[in-house]
């Protein structure tokens, strides 16, 4: 243990090896193109890498949370970007998406500087939480606020996304906090949000 102090998000979509970043990249880019499932066959063909290579790769990338794939083996999700239902609902650029968590919702446009509306809801009390981004930009003076957790991340979606909620109001955060023991994390804007996913999404756009 060191004394730094803890960046919940550093780290957040790292992966390990060279082939595995470059399958979840194009992952990401091609569900970003198409808002659909992508097979294992047409990955291996963008990142030129051998069908056993591609496949080698997304068992590791699943294994982390980083990717989901469906029954039939297809890639419906990639670094918080899912064209499956989930959770968080994500209007993006016009395309229909979900995401892994509310941090994605906001994080993903922020970075890749797109118009979209993110539908969650706050945990506390159930509300419904629209949040509309402009060409990446957040909308300031709304009293919203989220949650980056900061505990250990073997697999991000089982470990991190669950926690990476929006609440109405401050007051409603430090409810959550209180009834789930006051786990590690840290509080952020919504502007605050954007720009740590501006970070955490750089090498992916
Ligand atoms: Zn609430």
């Amino acid at each position: 243990m060191t004394d730094e102090p803890q960046t919940p998000t550093a780290g957040l979509l790292e992966v390990g090896d060279a082939d595995a970043a470059r399958v979840r990249r194009a992952a990401f880019t091609r569900l970003l193109a198409t808002a659909a499932p992508i097979t294992a066959a047409m990955l291996a063909t963008e990142v030129d890498l051998t069908d056993e290579q591609v496949e080698a790769a997304l068992r590791r990338l699943a294994a982390a949370g980083a990717i989901s794939r469906d029954e039939s083996g297809e890639v419906v999700a990639a670094g918080g970007l899912a064209v499956t239902r989930a959770w968080h609902r994500l209007l993006l650029d016009g395309r229909q998406y979900w995401t892994w968590c509310a941090f994605d919702g906001i994080g993903i446009p922020a970075a890749l500087e797109l118009d979209a509306v993110l539908d969650t809801r706050c945990p506390t009390c159930g509300a419904g939480l629209r949040i509309t981004i402009t060409a990446g930009s957040l909308p300031a003076g709304i009293p919203v606020v989220g949650w980056l957790p900061g505990g250990p991340c073997a697999n991000v979606q089982a470990d991190f996304c669950p926690e990476a909620n929006l609440f109405c109001t401050e007051a409603h955060l430090a409810t959550w906090r209180q009834t789930a023991g006051d786990p590690p994390g840290t509080a952020a804007t919504l502007r605050e949000l954007a720009e740590t996913g501006r970070q955490v999404w750089a090498d992916l756009t």
